[in-house]
């Protein structure tokens, strides 16, 4: 097997976002397959799966677009395009192979409009299947062959330092989905231990975000069903980990990438706001009112202290949360406590709860 083309070093692929609706920039990609299906009445859906010529990753593209009877209706025409990892690109071309349902993403156009109808997509109908089945066949066939060396030239990319951000997030993501699809989430750990604050909480973010179904929901389509029911994930492990980039010691003050990682850490938090512990936030309560000096994320703070009460379902760490933050916050200077006062005016008062309010 010849040694896979980097991605990281790819002329064209470097250039290319996560995600994006740009035709400009896949002029330079190759279609591998392409079909046209229809929705209900109106809506028109060209899906393609490009492949670039020098490293083969391959990219999902959609184009939705409706043909309209009323003149005051939903604008649906929507461009969706993304680098898709190999297990999601694997999984697509076997749902394809076998013309199975369920395996077009629903365009955005289609979902925004279903949406606002309160109603689920539904299958569309798909024009050619038994060509397309073939194409997914050979496809998949190149595909699986390179598998292993491809997730093998990741891992290696990955644990050098210095990769553009774009090729971060996709890297990370393609093995988070490797290894989940093996039930192996224990290999993850050179990601969540990773020297790189971005890649540790990245991951973390990755994780949490398909294991609770709390990422967006255009994401989350791209990822097959039976592919998000294997993110058994150690939620105790990614708190450690969102708690750890909080610290003062984890991410330098000119890290350009510094506040999307606090970000990112302080937004896992409140996903998982239930299920910390109140041991785990006695420990970490100083440092979270720490991040009240800077600006950007007093808010995002504010509610993390609100979600840490509000999110417990057992009265008692509910209670025991509540003292906590309460103590803590009592011990504050004079500027984080007029940081803290002007949300709670505004929104749900911590004060409140010195009288026993808003607990039960
Ligand atoms: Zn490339």
């Amino acid at each position: 097997m010849p040694k896979e083309a980097n991605i990281a070093d790819c002329e064209i692929c470097k250039n290319i976002p996560q995600e994006f609706s740009s035709e400009e920039k896949i002029l330079k990609l190759l279609t591998v397959i392409e079909m046209k299906s229809y929705y209900d009445c109106c809506g028109t859906s060209i899906t393609k799966l490009l492949k670039c010529p020098i490293c083969s990753t391959y990219y999902y593209y959609n184009h939705y677009s409706e043909d309209s009877h009323y003149p005051h209706h939903f604008e649906s025409d929507s461009l969706d395009i993304r680098r898709y990892d190999p297990v999601t690109t694997i999984k697509f071309l076997e749902g394809i192979s076998n013309s199975a349902e369920g395996t077009l993403p629903a365009p955005t156009g289609a979902l925004k409009e279903a949406f606002a109808e309160g109603r689920q997509v539904s299958e569309p109908e798909i024009s050619d299947k038994a060509n397309l089945a073939n194409a997914a066949k050979n496809e998949l066939e190149v595909l699986t062959k390179r598998y292993e060396n491809i997730i093998k030239n990741l891992i290696e990319i990955i644990k050098k330092n210095g990769i553009n951000g774009k090729i971060k997030q996709y890297i990370l993501e393609a093995l988070c989905n490797h290894f989940m699809d093996k039930g192996k989430f224990k290999d993850l750990g050179f990601l969540l231990d990773h020297n790189d604050p971005f890649i540790r909480v990245k991951t973390a973010h990755y994780l949490v975000g398909v294991a609770t179904l709390d990422a967006p929901v255009t994401k989350l389509i791209h990822i097959p069903p039976e592919l998000r029911e294997k993110f058994k994930v150690d939620f105790n492990k990614l708190i450690k980990v969102f708690f750890e980039v909080l610290s003062p010691a984890a991410s330098a003050i000119d890290d350009p990438t510094r506040i999307d990682i606090r970000y990112t850490a302080i937004y896992g938090l409140k996903v998982l706001a239930g299920r910390i512990k109140p041991e785990t936030l006695k420990e970490n309560i100083s440092n979270i009112l720490d991040i009240l000096k800077e600006e950007k994320l007093e808010y995002d703070v504010y509610w993390l202290l609100r979600d840490l009460i509000v999110d417990k379902k057992k009265k008692e760490e509910k209670e025991k949360n509540a003292k906590i933050i309460l103590n803590e916050i009592e011990k504050l200077d004079e500027k984080r406590r007029e940081i803290l006062s002007k949300y709670e005016n505004k929104y749900w008062s911590f004060l409140e709860l010195k009288e026993g309010k808003g607990v039960s």
